[in-house]
């Protein structure tokens, strides 16, 4: 098996240890600093969702594999500069790390200019750790930046994202996170990386983001 079959089969068998239909955990295949000769193999063994951090990076490497791949699904999983959201929201399908109302403001802007074809699904990332240096909405400000989301800005958000601290352990991070998630009724929960996306499936994700388990270390 490669690496990226053995992912997918890992995945499978933490659905089902949890009783979970394994269709309703994604793999964001997380692809960057990886350039097109590493992703191959991978987008032609099946993979369509992918995950980047930045969006130059993303906008530079991705055309001419979504040429040549028509239905590749492109995630912004890292943090936004509102200065980038026009190109994020014209580019991206999902942004999972919408986490301030100067940024919401900026994507409602950018969205409507569009005229309906930058329209990406939105995630809002929580600071679960409460951690200064990351980014993140503070776990007791989530709802209330949701609704603003919602009503000021008339933003569908489909959900939550956490990237847990280092040094803990992520279980009960991705249990605040998908209790945040049933309680504001969103359906997708992106959580868990390489080194804990079992866990998270334990705990509800709905989308997986896993990087060096699939490409090798970065
Ligand atoms: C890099 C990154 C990942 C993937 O990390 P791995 O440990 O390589 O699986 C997942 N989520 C975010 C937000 C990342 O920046």
């Amino acid at each position: 098996m490669t690496p990226y079959q053995t992912v997918l089969a890992r995945i499978e068998a933490a659905a089902a240890a949890a009783g979970r239909d394994p269709a309703a955990v994604r793999l964001i295949a997380v692809s960057k600093t990886f350039e097109a000769g590493a992703l191959l193999p991978v987008i032609e063994a099946g993979q369509r969702i992918f995950g980047e951090n930045r969006v130059q990076e993303a906008m530079r490497k991705w055309p001419p594999l979504q040429q040549r791949f028509p239905g590749l699904e492109l995630h912004l999983i890292g943090p936004l500069q509102t200065n980038k959201a026009r190109d994020a929201v014209a580019f991206f399908d999902v942004i999972h790390t919408l986490d301030r109302a100067s940024l919401a403001a900026e994507i409602a802007k950018q969205i409507a200019r569009s005229g309906g074809l930058g329209s990406p699904r939105l995630l809002i990332q929580v600071n679960t750790g409460r951690e200064p240096q990351k980014a993140g909405v503070m776990p007791d400000e989530t709802d209330a930046f949701l609704d603003l989301c919602r009503t000021r800005h008339g933003l569908a958000i489909e959900g939550l994202m956490c990237i847990p601290p280092v040094e803990d352990d992520p279980a009960p991070h991705f249990a605040l996170l998908a209790e945040m998630t049933r309680r504001n009724g969103l359906k997708q929960l992106s959580m868990g990386m390489s080194a804990d996306f079992e866990t998270a499936i334990a705990a509800g994700a709905t989308y997986v983001r896993v990087g060096s388990a699939i490409f090798g270390a970065r």
